[in-house]
C-alpha cells in the first residue's frame, strides 16, 4: 500500500498527530481486517463523499473506503548524519514510504522546550532536509563507487556513473533529488530505483499550531506557507493536540467541537486528503448488494493495472470493463437503469480509468 512517512525533530508534536492516527485506525479496524497491525503504522480510510452516497443508494451489506498508510519515523535529530547516521530502522522505513510528512512546530508553549531553542519552523525544515539529503548523498556515493568500478570495462556502466556524478555534484550544492533532470539511462534509473533516495519523495509540509491559531495566520505558518508554495509543495495547517482529543468523540460531538474551533473539517481529514492528492491517487468503485468499495489507482493507470488492484488474475485475464461515469450511475440510480439508458460503456485495455468511474471487470481465469 501506498504510505506517507511522518518525520520531524523532537518535541514537535508528531507522536501526538500519530497517536490521533492510531485511534483513527482502530475506531475503523473492523472494516479493514486485511490491514496488518504494526506499531509505527496507521492505515486511515480517506473520507470521500461519493462512497457516501454510493453506500445510501446501493445499500451494501458493508462499505470499504480507500486507505492511506502513514508511518511513524522517529528518530531524527541535528547532526544526525555526521555521528551515527540517521539509523538503518529510519532509512529502511522511510525509504518504503512514497511521500514525507514534515512536521514543523508552529506553537509557542514556554513548557515545551525546542531541541534548537526559538520557534522557527524555516530552520526546522531546514534541519530536517539537511538530514535527509547527507543521507541520500551517503547512499548514491555508494553506488557511484560500484558502478565507477564497473565502468572501466562497460560503456554503459559508464554513462550511467556519470551520471550519477552528475547527481551527486547536484546534491552536494544543497539540492533535493527530486529537482535533478537526469539523462535517459536504463541503468542509471535502476539505480535511482533501488536507492530509493529519500530527497526524490513528495514533501508535504505540516505546520502543528496551537488551539488559537487555527486559521492559519500565525506568522510561523505564514513562512511555511511561503516556502511551500516556493518549492510547488503540497502544505497542511494542524493542532495536534485537538486531533488527538477529537479521536474517540462521536461524530456530533467532534462536529460540534470543530465548531467551537471555527473550523470546518479536522486536521486528520486534511492531512488524509491532501496525502492522497500528494501522491497522484484517485479512486474507482465497485458496487454491489454485499459491498461497496473504493479501489485505490494512480492517476493515469489503463483498465487492466487497476483491475489487478482487486487481484493480479482480474490483471491477468482482463477481457473488458463495464464503466459508468460516476454522476451518471447517482444520475440514474442503478446498473441497470444506467444500461438501458445507455450510460454504461464497455471499454478495453487501453482504457485510462477516471476518478470515480464505478466498475465491473469481466475476466478469464
Ligand atoms: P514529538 O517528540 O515530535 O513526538 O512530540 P510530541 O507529540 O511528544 O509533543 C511534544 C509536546 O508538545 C507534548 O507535550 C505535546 O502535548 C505538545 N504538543 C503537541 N502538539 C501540540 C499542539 O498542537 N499545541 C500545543 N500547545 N502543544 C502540543
Amino acid at each position: 500500500a501506498l504510505s506517507i512517512g511522518i518525520v520531524g525533530l523532537p518535541n514537535v508534536g508528531k507522536s501526538t498527530l500519530f497517536n490521533a492516527l492510531t485511534k483513527a485506525q482502530n475506531a475503523e479496524a473492523a472494516n479493514y481486517p486485511f490491514c496488518t497491525i504494526e506499531p509505527n503504522k496507521a492505515t486511515v480510510a480517506v473520507p470521500d463523499a461519493r462512497i457516501d452516497k454510493l453506500t445510501e443508494m446501493a445499500k451494501p451489506q458493508k462499505t470499504i473506503s480507500a486507505t492511506v498508510d502513514f508511518i511513524d519515523i522517529a528518530g531524527l535529530v541535528r547532526g544526525a548524519s555526521k555521528g551515527e547516521g540517521l539509523g538503518n530502522q529510519f532509512l529502511a522505513n522511510i525509504r518504503e514510504c512514497a511521500a514525507i510528512l514534515e512536521v514543523v512546530r508552529c506553537f509557542d508553549d514556554e513548557n515545551i522546550t525546542h531541541v534548537d531553542g526559538a520557534i522557527d519552523p524555516i530552520r526546522d525544515i531546514e534541519t530536517i532536509e539537511t538530514e535527509l539529503l547527507l543521507a541520500d548523498i551517503q547512499s548514491a556515493e555508494k553506488r557511484y563507487d560500484r558502478l565507477s568500478k564497473m565502468s572501466k570495462f562497460d560503456k554503459e556502466a559508464k554513462a550511467a556513473s556519470d551520471e550519477l556524478g552528475r547527481l551527486l555534484e547536484h546534491m552536494n550544492a544543497g539540492n533535493p533529488a527530486s529537482t535533478f533532470e537526469g539523462k535517459d539511462n536504463d541503468l542509471f534509473k535502476q539505480a535511482m530505483r533501488e536507492m530509493g533516495l529519500i530527497t526524490a519523495k513528495k514533501v508535504i509540509y505540516c505546520a502543528n499550531v496551537d488551539e488559537a491559531n487555527l486559521d492559519g495566520t500565525n506568522d510561523h505558518v505564514r513562512r511555511v506557507r511561503e516556502l511551500a508554495e516556493q518549492r510547488g509543495c503540497d502544505m497542511v495547517v494542524i493542532c495536534a493536540k485537538i486531533e488527538e482529543e477529537l479521536q474517540g468523540l462521536s461524530d456530533e460531538e467532534q462536529a460540534e467541537m470543530l465548531a467551537s474551533y471555527g473550523i470546518k473539517e479536522s486536521g486528520l481529514v486534511s492531512i488524509i486528503r491532501t496525502g492522497y492528492h500528494t501522491l497522484g491517487l484517485a479512486s474507482y468503485f465497485t458496487v454491489g448488494e454485499k459491498e461497496v468499495r473504493a479501489w485505490t489507482i494512480q492517476q493515469g493507470w489503463k483498465a487492466p493495472a487497476c483491475a489487478g488492484v482487486i487481484h493480479t488474475d482480474f490483471e491477468r485475464g482482463f477481457i473488458r470493463a463495464e464503466v459508468i461515469g460516476y454522476d451518471d450511475y447517482v444520475k440514474h440510480g442503478t446498473e441497470a437503469a444506467c444500461r438501458s439508458a445507455g450510460v454504461l460503456r464497455v471499454e478495453g485495455k487501453e482504457y485510462v480509468m477516471k476518478d470515480g468511474d464505478v466498475v465491473h471487470f469481466l475476466f478469464n481465469v
